[in-house]
């Protein structure tokens, strides 16, 4: 099945790593996290380069449903009861300023943000929902257990919060991705002290992000 993103948004292309290079801090992986990273710390004044073994947004990313809310299946509940009541504010707050952060990049770079609510729901299990949507409640949160989302099947039951949002990640990620110095078609092979082996030369950087979505050194006992 095509990526709706792959289908409506051409992503330029960028070179491949043609030689050794040194920079400050070298981000592997350009999937949304790669290209978040990057635009971040370039605005930050930071010297970085984005490495991507493939294309740029051609991994997870372009697969995503791009919602934008801190509602992610039955977690607080669960989180409460295992971390406590702080860890679990902790943790929806810093969900809530990454919408907020995803709002403000949308008024400088449009993609199609827009608000809605996000919705979990149960077909069989009701008393699981309700116990999200106090949990949610619990911890400050305007969230409310309805049972009528509008779908056109029957439910149990559906936490619902408000001011959650959808956007369009390539028509965001692709206007970043023009600020930062990106090499496509450049594995990452190899950890060194002070440098990476990549498939098309070296990169001596001070930091190293790995935002690769899956570990790339995932030997037995590293
Ligand atoms: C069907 C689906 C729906 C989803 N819906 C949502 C949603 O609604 N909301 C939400 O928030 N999240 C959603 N997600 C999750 C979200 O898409 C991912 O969390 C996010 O895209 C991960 O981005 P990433 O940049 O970390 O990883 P990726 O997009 O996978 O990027 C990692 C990149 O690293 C590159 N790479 C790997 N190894 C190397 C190497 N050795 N050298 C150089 N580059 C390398 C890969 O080629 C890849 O491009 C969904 C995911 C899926 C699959």
């Amino acid at each position: 099945m095509q990526s709706i993103w792959t289908k409506t948004t051409e992503i330029e292309n960028f070179e491949s790593l043609n030689g050794d290079i040194r920079t400050d801090v070298l981000i592997i992986g350009g999937g949304i996290t790669g290209i978040l990273c990057g635009y971040m710390l370039k605005k930050a004044g930071i010297d970085c380069v984005v490495v991507e073994a493939d294309r740029i947004l051609s991994g997870t990313t372009k697969n995503t449903t791009a919602k934008i809310t801190y509602l992610h299946g039955c977690i607080y509940d669960k989180m409460i009861k295992r971390y406590g009541l702080e860890k679990a504010k902790l943790y929806a707050e810093a969900q809530i300023d990454a919408i907020e952060e995803f709002r403000k990049l949308s008024e400088e770079f449009p993609c199609d943000f827009e608000e809605m609510c996000s919705y979990v729901y149960s077909l069989n299990d009701k008393n699981k929902i309700e116990k999200e949507a106090e949990a949610l409640q619990k911890i400050g949160l305007d969230a409310k257990f309805v049972e009528d989302t509008g779908l056109p099947f029957k439910i149990a039951g559906a936490v619902c919060v408000e001011n959650q949002a959808g956007f369009n990640p390539f028509m965001l990620l692709k206007e970043l991705a023009k600020d930062i110095s990106i090499y496509e078609h450049t594995r990452v092979l190899e950890f060194k002290p002070s440098y990476v082996v990549t498939s098309k030369g070296k990169i001596y950087a001070n930091k190293i992000i790995v935002a690769t979505h899956f570990p790339l050194n995932n030997k037995h006992g590293s």
